[in-house]
């Protein structure tokens, strides 16, 4: 087994030409993902790519608690994320993991549609303002919104050039509210 470094869900961590799919990865037109947040490993003897969960023994979500969460669906008044990590826990989560992020509590600025700011299979960095009967999450402060984003045309990663978030791959331009370090997340602060 070779131990590399911690990825996000959709990274690419190799290709179909070179690993098989394994554990906690999935293939997608010749590329393998991790499907989870992790540690990349190659199992060398089967040639898999997996991605190793941080830990096994789960954390129950906290009001108060930063997470990051995949979004779902992007609706007319609200954002579906499933929270998929704890920041400084390493620890998977038990229970119900789908939160919900209301237009309301995406920005300190007015939000009138979720969808100029959140698009399916972004990544963002929230704070948990309820646990029960529901996760309710908010992106308000500077440091909390999108972490990692992808281009809603050809899902390659969106990277910033001056003030704008552009397509590294198609050059489509796209706006996120994004957290303050998008342009230099750090994975070692997970
Ligand atoms: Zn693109």
């Amino acid at each position: 087994m070779t131990e590399n470094k911690i990825v996000l869900p959709g990274d690419q961590v190799s290709t179909s030409e070179e690993l098989l799919p394994g554990d906690g990865t999935f293939e997608e037109d010749g590329i393998i993902r991790a499907s989870r947040v992790g540690t990349y490993v190659v199992d060398e003897k089967q040639r898999r790519a997996m991605i190793k969960p941080l830990t096994s023994i789960p954390v129950e979500l906290r009001r108060g608690d930063i997470v990051l969460a995949t979004v779902g669906s992007v609706r007319s008044s609200m954002v579906i994320a499933d929270v998929i990590h704890v920041i400084g826990k390493n620890r998977s989560i038990s229970g119900d993991t789908n939160g919900t992020l209301r237009v309301s509590e995406i920005s300190n600025s007015y939000v009138r549609d979720p969808s100029t700011e959140f698009a399916p299979g972004d990544i963002i960095r929230a704070k948990v303002t309820q646990v029960k009967p529901s996760i309710q999450l908010a992106t308000k402060d500077r440091d909390l919104g999108v972490i990692k984003a992808i281009c809603t045309k050809c899902r390659h990663p969106l990277i910033y050039r001056g003030n704008i978030l552009e397509c590294n791959n198609c050059r489509n331009k796209e706006n996120r509210k994004t957290a303050n370090d998008y342009r230099n997340f750090d994975l070692d602060k997970l």
